[in-house]
């Protein structure tokens, strides 16, 4: 079984990640492998220098990659990731409880404006296999709303990341993930992530209980 978290900077997806793999582990007995891309590989590692630990003051985007490169950056992780981490887990049974996927690259990479969303789409799906996740859970929070936090949890740094991309960019995300999760509600849980963590998480429980094979 393969869980995705997605959601917009500052949405608590990595505190729903760790709880969501407690759960799994602790309460019903899987075995769980928690992982995130970029940063699942050491490539995703690599990536995450190249791509988005650039000087703030210059600007992700000065020098750095032109926008399909970007995108092929982040397909390139995406395709060894699934190989060498997402399948091998999942063949060996565990539930795969991933941060970020696809999703993203539709949603940052699209959001831009430079490229359309179905190429992105189509490159991912051709990085990926065509592995899809069983179910993605996506945390809905007004953007301004994750930026308090983000300003509680890393400082002005992770705020930065919110602030230099522009309020527009951050809407276009969210928009992108509500719009997705919209055509496809099987596949898909919306959970409004402006609530407590716990309530957060306790309603991908009840989700995940009903979906995961004991
Ligand atoms: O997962 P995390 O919140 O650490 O992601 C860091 C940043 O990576 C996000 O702010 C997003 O801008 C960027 N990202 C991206 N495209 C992806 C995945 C992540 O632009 N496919």
């Amino acid at each position: 079984f393969f869980l995705v978290v997605e959601g917009g900077d500052g949405s608590g997806k990595s505190t729903l990640v760790d709880g969501i793999g407690r759960y799994l582990a602790d309460e019903l007995g899987h075995d769980v492998v928690l992982t995130r891309e970029p940063g699942g590989t050491a490539l995703g590692r690599e990536l995450r220098r190249l791509v988005l630990d650039r000087d703030p003051a210059t600007g992700p985007r000065d020098e750095g990659p032109v926008p399909r490169a970007e995108a092929l950056l982040f397909a390139a992780d995406r395709a060894q990731h699934v190989a060498t981490v997402v399948r091998p887990a999942l063949e060996a049974g565990a539930v795969v409880v991933g941060d970020r996927y696809v999703d993203s690259s539709i949603a940052y990479q699209g959001a831009r404006g430079d490229l359309d969303a179905a190429d992105v789409e189509r490159v991912s799906r051709w990085a990926t296999g065509g592995l899809r996740p069983d179910l993605t859970v996506v945390l809905d929070v007004d953007p301004d709303v994750a930026r308090t936090r983000l300003h509680g949890r890393d400082g002005a740094d992770g705020a930065d990341r919110l602030e230099s991309a522009g309020d527009d960019f951050h809407a276009q995300v969210r928009q992108t993930f509500l719009d997705r999760a919209s055509r496809d509600p099987h596949r898909y849980l919306v959970v409004d992530a402006s609530q407590e963590p716990a309530d957060v998480l306790l309603q991908v429980e009840r989700r995940v209980r009903r979906m995961v094979p004991l």
